[in-house]
């Protein structure tokens, strides 16, 4: 049983990484950034998305899309129910989890320390992939990402509006959460509540800090290495 916290401002590669990580390990991915944005597209009223967003969080949507909209944190209370309901029903066959974006605050990271005490849950190791904030801002501004299956592509090699080149189904768009002056807010956000997070689960848990610029196959060497050490 293998579970992980993933940890790395946005642009760091972390979703790249968390997908290698779930194949390698058979985890269970558990991204809240993911779940929420279902939310917030159920909220505009896509019929799909609204199935997928759960019933918990369903009434919530316009609130949700609104915080994530300026870049800001969805309430401790809400995304702590939504990753222990989550978490509650991943099958026992999988090889564990990966959280990934959760938590983010002080709050939260105490909360899951609780939960996987109360739950006798296996203590997680935590992954930290740092990368400069100037590196952060120029791969932020070029990122296009599917609106139907979530793959990131790089502009440059593709352009807006463009086909899928994962899934060939949906179109490639700016995330409206990656627009400049967000960007700006989701690191500020990053480096002012949730690296503090990060000092909680130091105190209970293994910390694996990995050089998160270069080649993402050589992060995800560094990650594996550095999750053999003991
Ligand atoms: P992400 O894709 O992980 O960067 O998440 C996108 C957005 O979803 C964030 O900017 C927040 O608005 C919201 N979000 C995701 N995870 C959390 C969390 N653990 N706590 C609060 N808000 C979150």
């Amino acid at each position: 049983m293998l579970n992980l916290i993933l940890f790395g401002p946005p642009g760091s590669g972390k979703g790249t990484q968390a997908e290698r990580l779930v194949q390698r390990f058979s985890l269970e991915h558990v991204s809240t950034g993911n779940i929420l944005r279902l939310c917030r597209r159920a909220a505009a009223g896509d019929a799909a998305a609204r199935s997928d967003c759960p019933p918990a969080l369903l009434d919530q949507a316009d609130r949700i899309a609104a915080i994530m909209d300026r870049g800001e944190l969805v309430p401790d209370d809400l995304v702590l129910g939504l990753v222990g309901d989550v978490l509650a029903g991943i099958p026992a066959d999988r090889g564990g989890w990966l959280l990934d974006g959760f938590p983010r605050t002080v709050p939260q990271a105490e909360g899951l320390v609780a939960l996987i005490g109360e739950r006798g849950l296996a203590a997680p190791a935590v992954v930290v992939i740092e990368v400069p904030d100037a590196e952060i801002v120029r791969r932020l501004s070029g990122r296009l990402v599917c609106d139907r299956c979530q793959a990131v592509t790089v502009a440059g090699e593709h352009a807006e509006g463009d086909p899928c080149p994962a899934c060939g189904e949906g179109r490639l768009v700016v995330r409206d959460d990656d627009r400049p002056e967000t960007v700006r807010r989701r690191l500020a956000v990053y480096r002012a509540q949730t690296e503090p997070a990060l000092a909680v689960l130091r105190r209970h848990y293994r910390v694996v800090t990995v050089d998160g610029t270069g080649d993402p196959d050589a992060v995800a060497e560094r990650i594996a290495a550095g999750l053999a050490e003991r």
